[in-house]
Order: structure tokens, then sequence, then C-alpha cells
């Protein structure tokens, strides 16, 4: 399969989407493992290696021993042409293996408008587009992200969804697909027994939706397994796995940074924010852990830049100690500390940046060069020390 993939890739733009073996990515051999996962991002490559929660599940499947996740994404549209043409299907970076013979593929549903590359992925891994078609020799089809909080509009399409927070929850989904043998029984077309019994394990998991078993989606479509499902909500985040390591991209990511997960949920409950409402209750990581965290993901990946990232930062209990000190420390290996979410109201966000001019780093006489020079590539910010990001309403401590 790689030979037939690496023939067509001079033939389409920015081949290094589809080539994997990035640095920190893991490769298990698949007769190594009980249970493979595909986690497929319905965006380009650049703008699914962008997102946090697909290298959260990366990491934490990957660390589950027997348990190999592999990540493929949608080809832009010249590669799909050749792969179509060569008869070549969806297939993961790490082992190009087709996304057909995963166990479970699980898409990431983080915008509506992705929803029709999720079908299109789908038939471009001859996967069967409609849950209802599907067989003992297909995988299991999950989705998780924000989208899921209604999953009806995708219900037709997935076996099962992951409503709320993912990261416990696709463990015990994998744990699950490997007790029901699920590799050993499945790979018959004509009899879907096995996906049965492994759905109704999976509709057993706090915070998983199975829309509705097979035998009774055509005599009633809106019959569920599990009638009512409660989002799953990791309680405590400090205890939460987060990645030690990132995949560093060959190709520019849309955000080339390091995104380090401060906090989940928000304090403001604004009416209209879906975000606001379903990642409630608001948690903390604590400070010292992300202090840590900073460095090894700093050393682990080269990055110059690294993001304080939640639905807004600023009401993080300790942001003043946490970015002062952290963009004291970073200053000498020139990595700016930014803040990509920012209520521009909040009450902290004036003493921060205050606090920013007057931090030790701010007093020695080289801080502003050092800046400069990590910002090369942004010359008009560089000399802003608070610059606008590329998300409209974000400002960055740059150094
Ligand atoms: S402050 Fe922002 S993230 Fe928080 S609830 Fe309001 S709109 Fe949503």
């Amino acid at each position: 399969m790689r030979g037939r993939i690496d023939r067509i890739l001079p033939r389409v733009a920015k081949p290094a989407r589809y080539m994997g073996g990035e640095l920190n990515s893991i490769k298990k051999p698949p007769e190594e493992v009980s249970v493979r996962i595909a986690l497929a991002f319905p965006d380009v490559y650049e703008v699914g290696m962008s997102n946090l929660g697909l290298r959260i599940l990366y990491s934490v499947l990957n660390k589950e021993p027997g348990v190999a996740a592999e990540r493929t994404f949608a080809p832009a549209s010249d590669m799909e042409e050749e792969m179509r043409r060569a008869s070549i299907p969806l297939f993961s970076l790490e082992t190009s293996s087709p996304v057909r013979d995963f166990d479970l593929v699980g898409f990431s549903l983080a915008y509506e408008m992705a929803y029709t590359a999720v079908l299109n992925m789908l038939d471009l891994a001859s996967i069967p587009v409609l849950a209802s078609d599907r067989t003992d020799a297909d995988p299991i089809v999950i989705a998780g992200g924000h989208c899921t909080t209604n999953p009806e509009p995708m219900a037709d399409f997935i076996d099962a969804f992951v409503v709320g927070d993912g990261e416990e929850a696709v463990v015990e989904i994998a744990r699950a697909v490997e007790s029901a043998e699920w590799r050993a029984k499945r790979g018959k077309a004509d009899s879907s027994q096995a996906r049965n019994d492994v759905l109704a394990l999976l509709a057993a998991i706090d915070g998983v939706y199975v829309p509705s078993p097979a035998e009774s989606r055509e005599a009633d479509s809106s019959q569920a397994r599990n009638d009512v499902v409660r989002a799953r909500v990791v309680r405590d985040l400090e205890a939460a796995p987060f990645p030690e390591s990132l995949i560093v991209p060959y190709t520019e990511a849309v955000h080339d940074r390091v995104a380090l997960e401060i906090m989940r949920g928000c304090t403001r409950g604004c009416r209209f924010c879906q975000a606001g409402m379903i990642y409630r209750p608001v948690r903390e990581r604590a400070e010292e852990s992300l202090r840590a965290w900073a460095w090894e993901l700093v050393e682990n990946t080269g990055c110059d830049e690294i993001s304080l990232f939640s639905l807004n930062s600023a009401d993080y209990t300790r942001i003043l100690s946490l970015s002062g000190g952290l963009a004291s420390e970073m200053g000498e290996k020139h990595v700016a500390v930014s803040l990509p979410s920012l209520m521009s109201v909040t009450t902290t966000f004036a003493p921060f940046a205050a606090s920013a001019f007057d931090s030790p780093c701010a007093a020695s006489s080289d801080w502003r060069n050092a800046a400069f020079s990590a910002r090369s590539r942004r010359a008009s910010a560089a000399s802003c020390p608070i610059r606008s990001s590329n998300a409209r309403n974000s400002f960055s401590i740059a150094r």
C-alpha cells in the first residue's frame, strides 16, 4: 500500500500531508495489538493536526497496552482524485493500513460543516455510508466532539456517539471491543451479530449513545438502544491524562504551537454559547503540573510558542502567576506564551498585561530582542508586546 501511495504523491499538493512518520508519532505493529482504532478527522491534515482533542485521544489510546490508535485525515480534492483513480482506499498515516481494516473508526465532529466530509471519507474507505448497511466485515464507526451534543443529524451514519468528554470513554470503548473478541468474529459480510454484540456493550458505557439496534432500524428509525444518555464528564481534570509530547508535522499546521489546556469549561455562562454550556462544570489543572508540562512539551517538540488554552483563559484562577512565570522562564528559549481565547471584558486581562511588562523578564535588557527573534516571521507583531493573534478575539503576550 505504501508504495502505491508514494507513487501518486509527486502529483499532489503538499504531499507531507499523507506521509506520516512525523516526530513523536506512534507506530505499533498491527499484529501485536488486540484493538486498532483509526482516529479520523474530517478535514485536511493542517486543520486536524491543530485539534487538541485528537492529540489527547491519540496519546491516551496509545498509552493503553494492546491498543493502537492511528490517524487519518480527509484528503484534499487533488489527492482524493488520484486515490480514486488508483483505487487506493482511505489509509492511516502510521502504518498506511486501509481504514476499513481497523476495528473502530472514530470521527471527530468539531463543526457541522464537516459532516459531508465524514460521508465522503466513509465512501473513500469502502465502508458503507449508512450504519444500517454495515455488517461484521465493517469496522464500528463512532464519533465524538462538540457536535455530538445533538447527534441525531448524523445518527443514520454513525454506530455510536461519545457525548461529552472523551478521554475516559474511548478507553472503555476500546476495552469493550477487545472483550467482545471482535477481531476474531468480524469479517463475515453476511452477518451483523458480532457488531450487534459490540454495540450492546457500547450502549452500557456512560456517555455513549447508540442510535438504534440493527434489527429495529427499518421498523422504527428513532428507536435507540439507550434512551437517556448523560454527557460524560471528567470530574478531576488534574488527574486526566494529557500528552507529554505532541506530533510535530512536516508541514505547517493551522495552529503551529503547543496547546496546553489549563482549564475546561467557562465561568461566564453566556446564554448563546454552546461551549459555555456543554463543557460545564469548570475544572482547572494545577499550576505546578502545567508548568512541568509546558517545559516537557517545548523540549519534545521544539515549538516556539505555547498557548494557554481554554474557553476564556483569563478566568483561570492563577493566570497571572502561570502566564507571568512561564513568560519569564521561557524567555531565554525564545518561546512565546499566548492566550488564544479571551473574553474582552475579562477584568484580569489589564493587570495581566501590566504584570507582563513589570515581570522580572521585562526588566531584562534583551527580552524585547528575544521576542523579536522568536517572532521574526511575524515581524509586524513582534514590536508590540500585546498582539492580536490569528483568532479574531485573541490576544497574545509576545515576549
Ligand atoms: S465567555 Fe465565551 S466561552 Fe464563556 S460562555 Fe461566554 S461566549 Fe462562551
